[in-house]
């Protein structure tokens, strides 16, 4: 028998009838390429997602109404309106297929807030995944990631994860030809978050001021990184239009960049918007010594080992 062309598509449309737990990763950005200013507002983008092992994870249940409550990181400071990505996806996933949004869906979060780690982007690509399973819908992940661009620009990636090249304002996404290889961080994360759109005008004014202009180039070097496995390699193409908008908006975070140098980081380079710092190790004994080093010096809240590229959100 000949394998369907889209198994996801094949798949029998049945409602959950338990609680659909999914698990979403965070992302973060191995090449940041940030062009001009679309006539939209948003800027056009070249950028290398690659997921990695820190978990939101959104539960659903049968529900008369569409509820949120939440734990971890954020709560009690995060509204569970329906403002939070997550109340937003599973209303547009609703809309689009013609059902009630009905559930109750409760987030555990570890990904920190407004870290640069796209941690609300990942939480809807959760909420859609979860509440697909749970109403029946059985839609395949490229409808779903179709649906996820209106709910956010890195919604799309975090439906499907990987590594992956995004173009646009990021919701427009292609696999990287990578080899099967396990890359090894470190996230150093800080007291507090920085907003994406005051980095995105810190950007724009430091252009101004230096009548720079914003030219895209395709990130070559890192594509060829990435079809090898030499972590030293890989360090020598990262790369980050955001990096100096952000120190210059935290300039304490160049105390945790040179910190995570200084402990024998491979590279070292501020994730997405910041203010979580983001170092490349040897192996994973490497990362987990430079995660405890880090840990324990007072530039950063805490510091985890983490592992990429991992899967997007999926049902546990
Ligand atoms: P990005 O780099 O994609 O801008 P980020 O990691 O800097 O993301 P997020 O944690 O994704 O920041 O959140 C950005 C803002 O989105 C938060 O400041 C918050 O106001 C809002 N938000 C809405 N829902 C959520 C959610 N479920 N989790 C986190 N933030 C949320």
């Amino acid at each position: 028998m000949t394998e369907p062309l889209n198994a996801e598509r094949e798949r029998p449309r049945l409602a959950a009838s338990g609680p659909v737990r999914v698990r979403v990763p965070a992302k973060i950005n191995l090449h940041l390429g940030v062009g001009p200013i679309r006539r939209d507002g948003y800027h056009e983008l070249t950028t290398v997602y690659h997921a990695v092992s820190l978990y939101d994870e959104v539960s659903a249940r049968r529900g008369d109404q569409l509820t949120l409550t939440m734990e971890g990181e954020g709560a009690g400071e995060l509204p569970l309106d329906e403002s939070n990505l997550v109340i937003r996806a599973a209303t547009v996933l609703a809309k689009t297929a013609g059902v009630a949004a009905q559930a109750r869906l409760h987030l555990r979060k570890q990904i920190p807030i407004a870290g640069g780690l796209a941690g609300g982007s990942a939480d809807a690509a959760a909420a859609l995944v979860a509440c697909d399973a749970l109403w029946g819908l059985g839609r395949s992940r490229d409808d779903l990631a179709e649906i996820a661009a209106e709910v956010g620009s890195d919604v799309p990636f975090l439906v499907l994860g990987g590594t992956a090249l995004g173009t646009g304002r990021g919701e427009t996404i292609s696999p990287v030809l990578a080899r099967p290889t396990a890359w090894h961080w470190v996230l150093a994360f800080a007291t507090g978050g920085l907003s994406t759109p005051e980095v995105y005008r810190e950007l724009d004014r430091q252009r101004d001021a230096l009548l720079a202009p914003a030219p895209l180039g395709a990130p070559d070097d890192l594509m060829a990184a990435l079809r090898q496995r030499d972590p030293g390699v890989l360090a020598a193409a990262l790369g980050n239009d955001m990096q100096a908008a952000a120190l210059a908006l935290r300039p304490e975070l160049g105390d945790v960049l040179d910190a995570g140098t200084d402990a024998g980081a491979l590279a070292g380079m501020i994730s997405g918007s910041g203010p979580t710092c983001l170092f490349l190790a040897r192996d994973a004994a490497h990362a987990s010594l430079l995660a405890s080093t880090l840990a324990a010096t007072p530039v950063c809240r805490s510091a985890v080992a983490v592992t990429g590229p991992v899967p997007g959100a999926r049902v546990l």
